[in-house]
């Protein structure tokens, strides 16, 4: 495996904003020979300073050990910071055979070790170990913490990395990141299956959403509400769904090519909603 330089791509899919770190593509001990598995640190920098004052000791390492030690920085806002392309000194030794260094993926997060961490940045994080996931074709169980595959190392403290996986595999066969892309069920069908099953006879509010989108979609005659007190007003705000209303469902589903059952469910509510 040569350098990675497609991470910056990689990292851009999580919606949040990316920061290519001059040089990154040639930065690196060598190329990444493997990605088996993401690491997930905390950088214990300093508690105040910015987005991310330790970019430059990630970048360019500190005394004892060079840089890159990150492939990745993660800002307290949920900037990420695209820092390395080759291999990076993140975790040694490793008790974990996919999370050596020669194997893994390291993400530095900005975080002094002991304050509580942004909800933005927490987003990104679980967003971003998602996508890495995804392009390195990797289950959501290979993400670790330090302290979960080096015994000596406490971070990133505090995240439950049981949640954190759970949130993750959501992330990977869910819904796609924002600005669109990904498999999995769309954010339609979410939404279409929490809608309810209308047919002749019910009384309720939802009714209401059927005659207003029926009207918006031009399927509404004015004979259908001359005789109704109050007129198109009274019509729409009719919470019974009557036969008359029946009928007009029926032509609307006809118009859709759809089975003209006369009941609204999970095939007539997208056309009628146009979701
Ligand atoms: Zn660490």
């Amino acid at each position: 495996m040569p350098f990675l330089t497609r991470l910056a791509d990689v990292a851009r899919r999580t919606g949040h904003p990316v920061t290519e770190v001059p040089g990154w593509r040639e930065r690196g001990h060598g190329p990444q020979p493997e990605v088996q598995g993401i690491v997930c640190h905390h950088t214990a920098g300093p508690a105040g300073g910015g987005d991310y004052p330790s970019l430059a000791v990630v970048r360019d390492g500190r005394p004892g050990l060079d840089g890159p030690l990150s492939h990745f920085g993660l800002g307290r806002s949920g900037h990420i910071y695209v820092i390395a392309a080759g291999r990076c000194w993140h975790n040694a030794p490793s008790t974990s055979d996919f999370h050596t260094n020669s194997r893994s993926l390291g993400i530095e997060a900005e975080n002094d070790g002991s304050q509580p961490w942004p909800a933005e940045q927490l987003d990104a994080y679980r967003k971003l170990c998602a996508e890495l996931c995804r392009e390195f074709g990797l289950p959501a169980s290979r993400v670790k913490a330090h302290r979960e595959v080096n015994t000596s190392k406490p971070d990133p403290h505090s995240i439950d990395m049981d949640d954190f996986r759970a949130a993750v595999a959501a992330l990977i066969d869910g819904s796609p990141a924002p600005g669109g892309g990904g498999a999995g069920p769309s954010w339609t069908e979410d939404i279409v299956k929490q809608l309810p099953l209308i047919r002749r006879g019910d009384d309720n509010v939802d009714v209401k959403t059927v005659r207003g989108c029926l009207f918006a979609r031009g399927h509404v005659p004015r004979a259908a509400y001359a005789e109704v007190a109050d007129g198109l007003e009274g019509w729409l705000n009719t919470t019974v769904y009557d036969d008359q209303l029946v009928e007009l469902v029926r032509e609307f589903q006809r118009a859709e090519g759809l089975d003209a059952d006369g009941a609204v469910g999970p095939q007539t509510w997208p056309p009628l909603l146009r979701i």
